[in-house]
């Protein structure tokens, strides 16, 4: 079985939109093994439509359909569709239900186009929308399946993990039970995270690994498929060993959502720790990525941010007999703000970021050139040094990670 995508909208052909729809469900179906040898992006048209509906007919048996369900004249997928397959349109009365009850709510009178939504094609399974109104279809006919999707990714993406996954699942294999997990890293790059796991990657068959090269980050989905939930967990596990054995000390923590930052809230707050940072080039970053995350004013109570060298000495402490012998790129610098920090703030732990964020050069030191101070009550305090490159905001963001890091570490 080879799935085709159709992505209809006007808005998509003029780069008004980006095609993330045809994304996620490229990665979805690469997940599932079932191959997609075409994306196809086409307007508001019926014509072409239909003619984009002729070629995926007869090169694919999966048709994926992308929008076009809403009650506007412009949503003409599932009119287009049905009669070109010379199906009729019925009223699902689940979905007309729902539409009635979210207009009653509102107060306001409902348009005749608004029956649309709840249109669908005769004889098919009706695909439930829990973040919208448009209801989908699922339709098998002669050895092909239609699958209608609405546009908006989130009414998209909930009705393909809940409503078409286990139908496609059950429809390929009789193991329908699909399990993911992702591991996220940091502190490695993803060609060298893939070299070291290169025969695994190309041995793959059941789990699957997919490496994704993310903000700063890697992370790998590990998918198997199986009978059940715990044989899909056990697969998983095993090859999750292999992959901890090998780059397990880059591995920074688990999930779709996660980040850096949480990951670190959560250590600090199990080991009853506070943290503070001085921050120079990163001008409150560190800051801003710890505060994003909830709760952690269990573990984080402020900071400052000290960028010019007055600052630093005048209200943060730092001796001017420092900056001048040393200056302010160097590890006596980043030392002596983390300890200030710590002292100012009454925490177990200070972070400090000094150093020449680019593009050009301070103290005659490259861009990129990057110290991170760290003091931690009862321990010798150190600073590391980081080279980066010399886009300034890349650097500023990757010292922000590579605190994070160094924390976690
Ligand atoms: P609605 O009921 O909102 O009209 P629909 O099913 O008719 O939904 P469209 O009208 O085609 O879908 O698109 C609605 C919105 O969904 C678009 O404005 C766009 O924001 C988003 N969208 C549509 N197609 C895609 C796509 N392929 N990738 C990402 N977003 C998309
Ligand atoms: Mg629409």
């Amino acid at each position: 079985m080879n799935a085709e995508i159709i992505a209809v909208g006007t808005e998509l052909l003029l780069g008004q939109i980006l095609n993330t729809n045809a994304a996620y469900l490229s990665r979805e179906l690469a997940e599932m093994g079932i191959d997609c040898y075409y994306q196809t992006v086409v307007g508001d048209n019926q014509k072409r439509l239909e003619e984009v509906m002729r070629h995926s007919e007869r090169r694919s048996d999966i048709h994926i359909f992308i929008g076009g369900l809403g009650p506007t004249k412009d949503d003409l997928t599932k009119e287009t569709l049905s009669a070109y397959l010379n199906v009729p349109l019925v009223t699902d009365d689940g979905a007309a239900e729902k539409v009635i009850r979210f207009y009653r709510n509102l107060d306001r009178k409902m348009t005749e186009n608004n029956w649309k939504q709840a249109q669908v094609l005769k004889d098919s399974t009706v695909l439930k929308n829990t973040t919208g109104l448009a209801a989908g279809t699922y339709l098998e006919k002669e050895g092909h399946l239609y699958i209608l999707l609405p546009g908006p990714p989130s009414e998209l993406k909930p009705m393909f993990e809940n409503e078409v996954k286990p139908l496609l699942l059950a429809e390929s294999t009789e193991e329908s039970v699909m399990v993911s997990r992702v591991l996220r890293f940091f502190g490695i790059g993803e060609s060298t995270l893939a070299s070291k796991l290169n025969d695994l990657i190309e041995q793959q068959t059941n789990p699957t690994i997919a490496t994704y090269a993310g903000d700063h980050e890697v992370t790998v989905r590990l998918t198997a498929k199986g009978t059940t939930e715990k044989s899909c967990q056990a697969l998983i596990d095993s090859l999750e060993k292999e992959i901890q054995f090998r780059v397990g000390e880059f591995l920074y923590g688990y999930g779709e959502n996660n980040r850096l930052a949480n990951e670190v809230k959560q250590l600090l707050i199990e080991k009853r720790l506070q943290i503070t940072a001085a921050e120079s080039l990163t001008g409150g970053a560190f800051q801003s990525e710890l505060a994003s995350v909830s709760g952690v004013s269990e573990c984080f109570a402020g900071g400052i941010v000290t960028y010019s060298h007055t600052i630093k000495e005048d209200v943060l402490g730092v001796s001017s007999d420092t900056i001048e012998r040393y200056g302010v790129v160097s590890a006596d610098c980043a030392i002596e703000m983390a300890e200030k920090a710590r002292d100012l703030f009454q925490a177990t732990i200070g972070i400090s970021f000094t150093g020449a964020a680019g593009p050009s050069s301070l103290e005659g030191e490259l861009p990129g050139s990057v110290w991170i101070g760290f003091s931690m009550k009862g321990k010798p305090s150190f600073a590391k040094h980081y080279r980066f490159a010399k886009d300034r905001n890349n650097n500023r963001k990757r010292a922000v990670l590579s605190g994070l890091d160094l924390i976690r570490r």
